[in-house]
């Protein structure tokens, strides 16, 4: 009898460190790590119940609350945006390089041009 009783209080029930949800778990988990499946955080899962869970690591990204990010957390995006941006910056620094050119250019034929009138 005094049994059951013990079944019934083996749970260590505290809140997640970092969104609050309450948390339950069998009272020989007590010292492990655990990885809130909400948002992210890693505690050590208190001794006792109402004890607050010490954290281990922060959330990575404190206010997503999709499980399935981390299966495709891309790679090639970082990639692509930086390809983008080098692209942008390329032609970017070809246009100034071409005005650049049209503008000591033009100003080099002005030179040529007064001379030669001059001359
Ligand atoms: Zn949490």
């Amino acid at each position: 009898m005094s049994d059951e009783n013990k079944m019934v209080e083996a749970w260590i029930k505290f809140n997640c460190a970092g969104c609050q949800r309450p948390i339950r778990v069998e009272d020989d988990m007590g010292g492990l790590e655990f990885p809130c499946r909400k948002c992210g955080v890693v505690m050590v899962i208190p001794e006792k119940s109402g004890m607050t869970p010490e954290i281990v690591s922060e959330a990575p990204t404190p206010k997503k609350k999709t499980v399935s990010m981390s299966m495709s957390m891309p790679r090639g995006l970082g990639a692509m945006k930086t390809e983008v941006s080098q692209k942008t910056a390329d032609s970017m620094a070809s246009t100034f390089l071409g005005g650049l050119l049209a503008v000591v250019g033009a100003i080099i034929m002005g030179m040529f041009m007064r001379r030669g009138g001059r001359a």
